[in-house]
């Protein structure tokens, strides 16, 4: 390892708390351009992460480069409180104009996927007087109290979820957790649960990621969401679609919500909307938006700088028509990782939508025993071999792929191959275990 990245790591030890969980390499990047990371010693690694989707357009885009140079040059205010400029308003006005629909509404900009969720329990709890929220067992919404709130992931046992959240399971045709229809077994449970512990009046909003992503990049059955959007429509309660991971362009649709067909009341957007840049926002009904004046402060969120970052990323996602580019690299993608899973038994199931993709290692194919060891030691190879990816899943036990949406076949070929080589060390036992022992991963 260069000296400079041995040093750091040391000096990352020492001071930034709570990396346990989080550092899956010894992964110290100085520089980025595109869709790689660069090393100390100079060596470009690419990354078929994207910094968990919130690279969307890589590093170093140019687009965005400019136009954050170009609102820092003439800084017009650090804020959008009481300062009314052109990158919030205009940022604002395109991601309405992205949406489908013509009802009137309104935008709230934060700083990430956290905040924009936490925003909209508060709100919705506000506006409605109820109490409850229908979520998911696996769902991650967010690292703050309300976002965590409404949350049913493993990595995050340490801050429990508040009175009244109820939790369905996430149908998983890969792990399916009813015998027969599994849209059915979910609704019949929720059924069960508005028939007995949670009155459906009480319900104020179901929150929904079109695929659940830090869960384990499960695609849910088609007309899934549809359904449980009637179900939620019948008893008045909100449908909150949280597009932070898979959305503006990722799944191959502009909203991965559009896959079923979806009409979401509230929509929350983040990572890959600031392209690097702390940017996330919440869009809503304007008379839900508007129901108390200054409902979240937050003092730089839609600061000129953040937002022009964000004017960048949906020009140029449009421009350069990279939802195409993310629905046609991601078959190349997907269809390579299926001939991996034709050569490596460790290969279960391959599965997403455009460039959101999940593979889940398993070390029996018929018992589906979740893989975690041989899964964190594929992530460590592959890095040592200049890939890098991480995995998710409740199990800890899927390799999740969110490259930047930019990523050119050329590119997914060479990651494959890198991948296939990875693989292949795996399962022949070239990676020793005390390789990943400092590596907890998530
Ligand atoms: N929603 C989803 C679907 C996410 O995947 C994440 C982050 N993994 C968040 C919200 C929270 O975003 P952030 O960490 O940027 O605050």
């Amino acid at each position: 390892m260069h000296p400079m990245t041995d040093d750091i790591l040391e000096r990352d030890a020492k001071v930034i708390a709570g990396i346990e969980k989080l550092r899956f390499f010894p992964i110290a990047p100085v520089g980025g351009e595109g869709c790689y990371l660069i090393e100390a010693d100079g060596r470009r690694l690419l990354d078929f992460s994207g910094s968990w989707g919130a690279a969307g357009l890589g590093y170093n885009h140019a687009a965005i480069v400019e136009s954050i140079g170009k609102a820092a040059r003439s800084m017009a205010s650090a804020s959008l409180l009481s300062y009314v400029t052109e990158p919030a308003i205009s940022l604002a006005e395109e991601l309405l104009a992205i949406l489908p629909g013509n009802t009137p509404r309104k935008v709230w900009f934060g700083h990430s996927g956290s905040d924009a969720n936490d925003m909209i329990v508060r709100l919705v709890q506000a506006v409605t007087g109820r109490k409850r929220f229908i979520t998911f067992h696996g769902a991650y919404h967010g690292g703050i109290s309300g976002s965590i709130s409404v949350s049913g992931h493993s990595s995050q046992q340490h801050s429990r979820a508040q009175d009244g959240v109820v939790y369905l399971h996430y149908p998983d045709p890969y792990r399916p957790q009813f015998d027969g229809d599994l849209v059915q077994g979910v609704l019949t449970q929720l059924d069960e649960l508005f028939a007995t512990s949670c009155p459906p009046d009480e319900v104020a909003a179901v929150f929904i990621e079109p695929i659940q992503s830090d869960g384990g990049v499960i695609v849910p059955p088609t007309g899934f969401m549809k359904a449980l959007e009637q179900r939620c429509r019948d008893h008045g309660i909100f449908v909150v679609v949280d597009e932070v991971k898979v959305g503006l362009g990722r799944s191959g649709l502009m909203h991965a919500f559009e896959h079923d067909g979806l009409a979401p009341d509230i929509v929350s957007f983040g990572k890959a909307l600031g392209g690097g840049v702390p940017l996330s926002a919440v869009v809503g009904p304007a008379e839900i938006m508007d129901f108390a004046p200054a409902f979240s402060i937050l003092t730089t969120s839609g600061n000129p700088v953040a937002a022009s970052a964000g004017r960048a990323v949906l020009r140029t996602i449009q421009a350069d028509d990279l939802i195409a580019n993310a629905a046609s690299v991601g078959e190349t993608l997907m269809e390579g990782l299926r001939q991996l899973a034709d050569k490596y038994a460790l290969i279960g199931d391959v599965r997403g939508r455009g460039l959101a993709i999940g593979a889940e290692l398993v070390r029996d194919r018929d018992t589906r025993e979740a893989a975690s060891l041989e899964t964190k030691k594929l992530v460590y190879r592959a890095y040592e071999l200049g890939l890098v990816l991480f995995y998710v899943g409740m199990q800890s036990n899927v390799l999740e792929f969110t490259p930047p949406l930019i990523l050119t076949k050329h590119q997914a070929a060479a990651g494959l191959q890198t991948l296939d080589q990875a693989f292949d060390d795996v399962v022949n036992g070239r990676v020793a275990d005390e390789a990943v022992d400092d590596f907890a991963g998530w």
